[in-house]
Formats: structure tokens, sequence, C-alpha cells
């Protein structure tokens, strides 16, 4: 589907966007990054207009009509179902971000696992992540639909187009819905292939240096990494290694292969009496 990006008359743009979210839906409730009635996104439109998603509907069945029209002061202004209650934080992102033109959070399996085991992603693994997402924060929790849960994003919003949200699911930004749905899925494929690599033994980072000309890549696409211009560490998550995910592993399977052995004893012991 290609999008004209408000450059036609506004009408149409605005029926383009409607049907945009409604595929957007269907393709994240295919995918499975969705239950229920979970998830919603918007667009910007003209002005101050913003169409969102409305709350009590499953994403994979939208109609264009059904989508409510708020402004970026939060009043509905259309539509005939009442627009989600986490639009407050696509509202903060449309103010703080003039770039970002269209939001979307659902809550994909993979991603969904790091934020409920409060796990920050490693960088420095994928080359594509490096390149197209950059770093990918750890929000803090607060609850959905608050102000306070806006709030949460706030200190990332600007260097940052992906975010895995604390107990809660994952978020991307861009400059139509697609390019944010493109960017969820890039978000899910590259927790779910860290988690099978957990199971392998764990992930291996790419040296700093390497690290650096996927940077300076990036920036030949026109996208200044934070690092770079922080001049840090490129591959550190500041997670002591006791806390990663891979450690944890580690851990778990301690305990399986303790409670093998014991019940082996256990067995052994039933059999001799
Ligand atoms: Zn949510």
């Amino acid at each position: 589907m290609s999008i004209s990006h408000g450059q036609t008359d506004p009408m149409r743009y605005e029926a383009e966007m409607r049907e945009a979210l409604c595929e957007v839906g269907r393709r994240v409730w295919k995918r499975e990054y969705i239950a229920s009635n979970d998830g919603n996104f918007s667009v910007r439109l003209d002005g101050d207009r913003i169409l969102a998603t409305p709350t009590m509907v499953s994403k994979g069945f939208m109609k264009p009509e059904e989508l409510p029209v708020v402004t970026l002061d939060g009043q509905q202004l259309s539509g005939p179902l009442r627009v989600t209650s986490e639009v407050k934080a696509h509202l903060e992102i449309y103010r703080v971000r003039p770039d970002v033109r269209a939001v979307v959070h659902v809550h994909p399996p993979h991603a969904t696992a790091f934020a409920v085991a409060r796990k920050p992603l490693p960088k420095c693994i994928l080359p594509e992540i490096e390149l197209f997402l950059g770093e990918i924060p750890l929000t803090s929790y607060a609850t959905p639909g608050t102000d306070e849960f806006a709030a949460t994003l706030r200190p990332f919003l600007a260097n940052h187009n992906a975010f895995v949200l604390t107990n809660h699911g994952a978020l991307t930004v861009g400059s139509d819905p697609f390019e944010c749905y493109y960017r969820m899925e890039t978000l899910e494929q590259y927790c779910r292939i860290l988690l099978l690599a957990a199971n392998l033994g764990g992930w291996q980072q790419i040296s700093e240096v390497q690290a650096l000309e996927l940077l300076q890549l990036r920036e030949k696409l026109g996208v200044v990494d934070r690092r770079l211009e922080a001049g840090e560490c490129l591959c550190s998550t500041g997670v002591p290694p006791s806390q990663s995910v891979v450690n944890q592993r580690t851990d778990t399977d301690q305990m399986e292969s303790l409670i093998e052995d014991i019940t082996a004893r256990v067995l052994e012991a039933i059999r001799q009496t």
C-alpha cells in the first residue's frame, strides 16, 4: 500500500490512513502481537488532528469508519466509538516529536517476555538492528492509560523509535503506520532470535570497532546515533552480567539438573526398599 504522506488532498489522506490503520490491525492480529482488544495505533492528520483506534474493539477486525479523531489535547472530535485510553501516550509523542506521524503499540510475545522479565535488550548483536532501529530502551512501569504512563516515554523520545515497555509490551513510532509496523516486526523478530540463542548458551556481541562501522553506515543513511554523539561505550547495556537473561538461563539449567539428580536418587532409594 503506498502512502501519500499528506501531500495530497487532506480528505484522501485521511481515507488512506483509515485503511492503513485497519490493515496494520489485521497484520498484528494475524501475527499474534495482540489478543482480544489489546493494542492501539494512531496517525497524525492535518493540523492537530489525530486519527486513533477505538477502545474495546479487536484491532484485527476494525472498519475504517469506526476510527475516532481526537485533538492533540485529547478531545474527541468524531467517531462512533470511544478512543483508546492509551491515546495520552500517543499525544505526548506527537507533541515532543514533530517528525513522528504514526504510533503503533502492541504486546508481541517475545518482546513482551523481555518487558515482563525487565531485561534490557542487548546491543551490538545483529547488524540490521544497529542500522535500522539503534538502541531499544526499556521504559519504567506505570499504569497504562495514565499521564504517568505517557511520562515514562519522555526521557527516551528524542533519540529512539522503538521501546520495550516494562511489564506491558512494545511501542514504535515512524513516518506512517507501515513504518511503525515494520519496526515492530523487526523488534519482535530480534527478541525471538535472542530467546532462541539463549537456549543455545547465549548470544555473542560484535566488537566495539565493528559496531562503530555500523553506526557510521547509519550516519550515511541520515541518522546520527545517540551513542556516537555521547561518545560512550556502544555495546554496554549497563546491566551486570549476573542479571542478564543468558545467565538466568544458566541458573535455571543448574536448578533443573539439581532436580533431576535428586529425583534419580529418590527413585533409586524407592527401588532398593
Ligand atoms: Zn498496552
